[in-house]
């Protein structure tokens, strides 16, 4: 087969478009792609699209504008615009940019060989967004970025239309993974040396309420844990709706299951959540804090927040200041609502102006930035496990990084090359995103 043909791919969003990308490369692999940064040079050029927030829409669409010129230059170049923007778009895409040659959505990401062929047989204009019966990604060539750590989707889609979000729209319902075949492919993993897994879903704790077989999320967890050779667990998203007491207990039992939870809250305004169908008050969500921190002794927490829903008051800011002062979390992903035109808020009155959205994300985030600093310094002089899973980006000679169980980044020196491997290090200094430390050996 020839290796001649050259696929530029960017991927825009979520862990989960990062890992839908892995399965587009692994599977054009196989029809004769291979990897090139340099756009001009490429013979297909895929963009995996995310429409959460408008603002990438926007500059996705601006490069699709780009890819225009290349077109020009060289007709045969084929454009293909994938994920959740290509599902929610659609048409759209076609109408604003007619040089775009095919589309496809995140549910189709397993068809690739049959899409290319219809693309090549002269189907103009070619749409795949068909949802399909079940989530299987199984005997699927894949092209992982690390070898140390595999993303692993358990799920997709969502059922919870909290009023903001398109995801439900874009990514469809709810479809758990078979438990054979997730298993199956971690026990893969393992045997190929893989030490770390990231379970993904949009809001895990609801895994296997689809499946004929009863197993939930902290049943898979308990089988995945016991896999030889397998280091670490993690997974995200988790819903505080759905988090069950029994998974606080899995996760103090399973040794390999990470401690670090990535819980968000979204708002500090139990009158704001409501507005945004989360199904939990702000009382409700503290409670869970407090129960995972009274059984689990150094677990780390993280969040998600939103600032300028419709409707978000000064008092109601002031209410996720306070939750934020009140809970401590690790670190938080902070966003400026975007009005996204699927989702029920958008025709919500009391909009709040860009400006004062600006000036409550920055409030949030230097508070976030105290709160993490003062976290950190806690743990100076103090000894972590790390996997160690990137050699310097700036290229310092002999320095890495890896994270710890808590899910904080230590920076290191080693002569020896230590990538993918545990080890011990000592914290000697902290910022509020970064730890550094000193090898013990
Ligand atoms: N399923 C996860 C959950 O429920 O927490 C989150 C998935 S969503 C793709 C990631 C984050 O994007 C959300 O937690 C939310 O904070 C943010 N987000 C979603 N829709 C948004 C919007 N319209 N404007 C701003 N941020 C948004
Ligand atoms: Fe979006 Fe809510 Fe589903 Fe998360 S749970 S993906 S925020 S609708």
């Amino acid at each position: 087969m020839t290796r001649k043909l050259k696929l530029f791919i960017k991927t825009f969003g979520c862990q989960m478009n990062v890992n839908d990308s892995e399965y587009i490369i692994g599977q054009l692999g196989k029809l004769g792609y291979s990897i090139t940064e340099d756009i001009a040079k490429s013979n297909l050029i895929l963009l995996n699209t995310c429409c959460v927030r408008a603002k990438v829409e926007q500059k996705i669409y601006s490069l699709i504008g780009k890819i225009k010129d290349i077109k020009k230059t060289n007709p045969s170049v084929i454009l293909g615009i994938c994920g959740c923007m290509a599902q929610k778009e659609k048409e759209n895409i076609f109408n604003r940019a007619p040089y775009v040659d095919f589309i496809f959505s995140p549910s189709q990401v397993n068809n690739l060989e049959s899409i290319i062929g219809a693309v090549k047989y002269g189907n103009n204009k070619y749409i795949s967004c068909g949802n399909t019966p079940e989530f299987s990604l199984k005997n699927l060539p894949v092209k992982r970025e690390s070898k140390i750590s595999a993303w692993i989707q358990i799920m997709r889609g969502c059922n919870n239309y909290c009023s903001y979000c398109v995801v439900p729209y874009t990514r469809g319902p709810e479809q758990s993974r078979g438990v054979s075949e997730i298993l199956s492919e971690v026990k893969d993993l393992a045997d190929n040396k893989y030490k770390e897994i990231y379970l993904l879903g949009q809001n895990v704790n609801s895994y296997g309420n689809d499946l004929s077989q009863s197993v939930d999320f902290s049943k898979l967890l308990e089988l995945l844990n016991d896999i030889n050779g397998l280091e670490r667990i993690r997974f995200t998203t988790s819903h505080p709706k759905d988090f069950s007491f029994d998974l606080v207990k899995t996760i103090k039992n399973c040794n390999k299951v990470c401690n670090h939870i990535h819980l968000p809250i979204q708002s500090g305004s139990s009158k704001i959540l409501q507005m945004m169908n989360r199904k939990y008050n702000i009382d409700y969500y503290k409670n869970i804090i407090k129960v995972i921190r009274s059984n689990i002794d150094d677990i780390a927490i993280t969040t998600d927040v939103m600032v300028g829903f419709p409707g978000e008051s000064e008092d109601d800011f002031h209410d996720t200041l306070n939750a934020f002062k009140e809970i401590e979390f690790d670190e938080a992903y902070t966003f400026i609502y975007s009005n996204r035109e699927n989702a029920i808020a958008s025709l919500l009155p009391d909009q709040v102006p860009l400006g004062l959205k600006k000036e409550r994300l920055w409030k949030l985030i230097n508070l976030q930035q105290e709160i993490s600093a003062k976290i950190n310094i806690k743990l100076e002089g103090k000894i972590f496990y790390i996997l160690v899973d990137k050699k310097s980006k700036k290229n310092i000679e002999n320095q890495f990084s890896g994270r710890t169980g808590t899910n904080k980044t230590v920076v290191f020196t080693s002569k020896q090359d230590l990538l993918g491997k545990l080890v011990k290090v000592k914290i000697i200094k902290s910022t509020a995103w970064t730890l550094y430390g000193e090898l013990i050996k």
